[in-house]
């Protein structure tokens, strides 16, 4: 680099006011003249403040700021504009100055993760009230419009809970979305290993980077009463969900099943921002023609696609048996295949209606069926019970089945004292009840080996 090209770079790296002129830990690519990155990546990561919201939370690492009214401003423009006007000088794996600051703080709460002894939480089961924030309160009420309580295992990873408790209890599509879940104490986040959802290109504006979510446990962010932390679920749509710990249940008591306890709320339509389902529900509490609106755009959607259009539906309406059959529905599902559908943003089929098998897709991508990937396909039935041609459709594993230490259960969903089935050999039970159960209810049907009973 000349002189006068040095001179240019040196001019041109604006240091934001208040911060000093050389960054504490970060190094910049000699071109990058650091337009657009924020003045908290020139702190040392290691003693760094993380910024907080009015309620002393921390989310996102404590990297983005907040607004008066205690709103996180995440300036996704210019993130965009400088992740697209960096990328090419940061190639090869060589991390931005913001995920070199980023990883240093991976690091540091993995230290701090391999240090915790959580063993006794471990063996608790809790009670936790999970509702979905920026929605609009009820007409002449203070209560969640949208939540569910559920009773799991503390022991349960933060990525089975993510796949199999909570996107089910909502009735969002598995495996097809991003998420992160944030340790409100210190803004730590934990996202899906290896994930190529769409949605990752989101990441910048998410937080940089996150912990693998496979390796850790509920209880590795949340022990206590009152104990609260947060998912964030599809990177474009940015729900937020925030999750309380309600109740403490003694080892001596705790089953480790995933009990479905109560709730409210319809489910939101898929692909919608919380915030224009915030507006529907708004729009159906003014009148009946509101009511009408909304409801005939929610219908439209592909998680309504199984019900019949009916203007008397409540959007109040929750049922514990339906959200209890979602969520062992799931349990039962083996190993999925993440990166395939989430690569292809498509593993939901409506053939009745035009759409797209998964297959289909992968045909015109030029792909096929990897050795070892199959689809699983779901019938979806109509309100009385009665198949409707219509078929749900998850990519799912044959020969890869799920870490004994990253699943739970098929029939109760606890992750305790899990033994393979020794028929089909992908199936985890807990135990001899929970198969003999799980047998009557048709495991007998797709379990390919002998089995003893
Ligand atoms: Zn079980
Ligand atoms: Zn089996």
């Amino acid at each position: 680099m000349d002189h006068r090209r040095k001179e240019l770079v040196a001019n041109r790296r604006k240091t934001p006011a208040g911060a000093p002129k050389i960054p504490k830990f970060v190094k910049f690519h000699k071109d990058d003249h650091a337009v657009g990155c924020d003045e908290i990546f020139w702190e040392d990561p290691l003693i760094y403040e993380p910024r907080k919201d009015p309620n002393g939370r921390i989310a996102h690492w404590g990297l983005f700021p907040y607004n008066k009214e205690g709103e996180e401003e995440i300036n996704g423009k210019r993130i965009y504009n400088r992740q697209r006007t960096i990328q090419y000088m940061y190639r090869n794996g060589r991390p931005t100055p913001e995920q070199q600051f980023v990883n240093a703080l991976i690091d540091k709460k993995l230290e701090a993760l391999q240090a915790m002894n959580i063993e006794e939480y471990s063996s608790r089961d809790y009670v936790l009230h999970v509702h979905a924030v920026h929605m609009p309160k009820l007409p002449n009420s203070t209560q969640d419009r949208l939540w569910r309580k559920v009773r799991v295992s503390g022991g349960l990873t933060l990525s089975v809970f993510v796949d199999k408790v909570f996107t089910p209890m909502f009735r969002f599509i598995r495996n097809l979305h991003a998420h992160v879940i944030h340790d409100l104490t210190d803004g730590a986040l934990f996202g899906p290993k290896g994930c190529d959802a769409v949605d990752m290109m989101h990441l910048p504006q998410t937080g940089y980077g996150f912990i693998p979510d496979d390796d850790w446990q509920i209880v590795h962010i949340v022990r206590e009463k009152g104990d609260t932390m947060c998912i964030q679920y599809d990177f474009g749509d940015n729900w937020y969900f925030d999750i309380k710990v309600e109740e403490v249940i003694p080892a001596g008591e705790s089953t480790g099943a995933v009990v479905i306890l109560g709730g409210s709320g319809t489910h939101p339509p898929a692909e919608v921002t919380p915030w224009h389902w915030a507006d529907l529900l708004r729009t159906a509490d003014k009148n009946n023609a509101g009511r009408e609106e909304t409801l005939r755009e929610m219908f439209a959607s592909m998680n309504y696609a199984s019900l019949p259009y009916s203007s008397a539906y409540n959007l109040e309406f929750f049922s514990v048996e339906e959200t209890q059959k979602a969520v062992s529905g799931a349990f039962d599902s083996p190993a999925s295949l993440r990166s395939m559908s989430k690569h292809l943003n498509q593993d939901f089929t409506d053939v009745d209606d035009g759409g797209q098998s998964v297959r289909a897709t992968l045909a015109e991508h030029n792909q096929t069926l990897r050795r070892g990937q199959a689809l699983m396909t779901f019938p979806v039935y109509d309100a009385d019970g009665n198949p409707t041609g219509r078929v749900v459709e998850e990519g799912v594993s044959e020969s890869r089945r799920d870490n004994p230490s990253h699943t739970a259960c098929a029939n109760c969903g606890s992750p305790k004292n899990l033994k393979v089935c020794t028929g089909c050999r992908q199936r985890f039970f807990c135990s001899r009840s929970c198969l003999r159960t799980a047998w009557a209810r048709g495991h007998r049907e797709v379990c390919s080996g002998p089995q003893s009973k």
